[in-house]
């Protein structure tokens, strides 16, 4: 909050020219890098070079030194390291002092984080640090030819429209991601850059909250955004029990269950399954709409899978639109068909 008590005539001397480069926040769990990094960096490439400068990332970890050569290989031209035992895990105080420091002396022009838990979280409290804006849950980036500046797009009032906005005059211009939404970059194996090391450290005061203990979700975590194979549920399954039989078909092709919101909405399935414009983006290499309409809202959530399979009652439902594969039939008698097919 200190950032947002800067006088007017503070604010003022802030020299926008003196910001350059696009960051990737890499945001990593137990050493892994989460798969939405892979996205911005594709996205931060057709970023970079649209401004023409460099496509950079900030790595907070201990012991994730492992992590640097694969951010090369995706992309990064340059990797800010901060490598400390008291960044392991996420804590927001100390994320948000480290890179806070960073972006302070280093001044990007664009941050870009996932708008996972963490990012959804960091976002917020850089932003407020940095004196400057941040548009959340963005669906789509681009560079405005005349002022170079970054138009972000996102879902507002409940998805109804999809909004536009700019950052005319801070720095950096933030924004958090949708999963899921943009293409992964391309890995170029042996790509090497440069890594520089950010000091780090803490006095007594700067972090003021400790991790006693990590406890993993229980019972079956649903990874929409990571699973390659997924089997959607809507109304035309008539009931929660619709399902358990979809959850047969997923788990004989190795795949998870997903719905729609219609049926999210009826109580038949919890709302981190929905898939859609306030659920969800998914990009699977498989996905079967099992008794969907085809809603736009829906469709705007899955419309980037490789491979989409309709199973519908009506000929004419929009899904077929989208749809590489339509099967015009009940859901009740074409899936146990499938399973029986696939036991075969
Ligand atoms: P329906 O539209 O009722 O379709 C059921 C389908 O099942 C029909 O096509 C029917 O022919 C077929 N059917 C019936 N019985 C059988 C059978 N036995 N076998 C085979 N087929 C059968 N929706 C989302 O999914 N995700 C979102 O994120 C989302 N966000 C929204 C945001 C806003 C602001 C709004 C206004 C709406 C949103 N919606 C979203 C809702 C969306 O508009 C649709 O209402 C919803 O997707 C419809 O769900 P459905 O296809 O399951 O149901």
């Amino acid at each position: 909050f200190d950032a947002i008590e800067k006088t007017e005539e503070e604010k003022e001397t802030v020299d926008l020219s003196e910001y350059r480069d696009v960051w990737v926040f890499a945001e990593q769990r137990e050493g892994a890098l989460m798969p939405v990094v892979k996205e911005l960096l594709g996205e931060g490439r057709k970023l970079a070079d649209e401004i023409g400068c460099s496509l950079c990332t900030v790595l907070c970890g201990n012991q994730v030194e492992g992590l640097v050569n694969e951010l090369f290989e995706y992309g990064a031209d340059k990797v800010y390291l901060a490598d400390h035992k008291e960044l392991k895990s996420y804590r927001t105080d100390a994320y948000t002092a480290v890179i806070h420091d960073a972006i302070k002396s280093h001044k990007p022009e664009i941050v870009l984080l996932g708008a996972t838990h963490i990012g959804r979280d960091l976002g917020p409290c850089l932003a407020v640090r940095c004196n400057t804006g941040l548009t959340a849950d963005c669906t789509k980036l681009e560079i405005d030819e005349v002022d170079k500046k970054i138009k972000q797009t996102r879902p507002a009032f409940g998805g109804n429209l999809m909004a536009t906005i700019v950052c005319p005059n801070h720095r950096p211009q933030m924004s958090t991601v949708r999963p899921g939404v943009m293409e992964t970059a391309k890995r170029q194996e042996g790509r090497k850059g440069q890594v520089i090391p950010l000091s780090v450290s803490f006095g007594k005061e700067d972090i003021r909250t400790r991790i006693l203990e990590v406890v993993k979700q229980a019972g079956e975590a649903v990874s929409l955004t990571d699973a390659e194979i997924i089997v959607s549920g809507g109304m035309g399954l008539g009931g929660a029990e619709g399902f358990e039989l979809l959850k047969k078909l997923a788990d004989k092709l190795g795949g998870v269950v997903a719905a729609s919101r219609a049926a999210v909405d009826a109580g038949w399935i919890d709302h981190s399954y929905q898939v859609g414009q306030t659920g969800t983006t998914v990009r699977p290499k498989l996905y079967f709409a099992c008794g969907i309409s085809g809603a736009i809202q829906h469709v705007a959530g899955m419309q980037n899978s490789e491979q989409i399979i309709a199973i519908n009652k009506n000929p004419g439902a929009p899904i077929f639109e989208v749809a590489d594969y339509g099967i015009v039939g009940d859901v009740y008698q074409v899936i146990p068909a499938l399973i029986e097919a696939l036991d075969k």
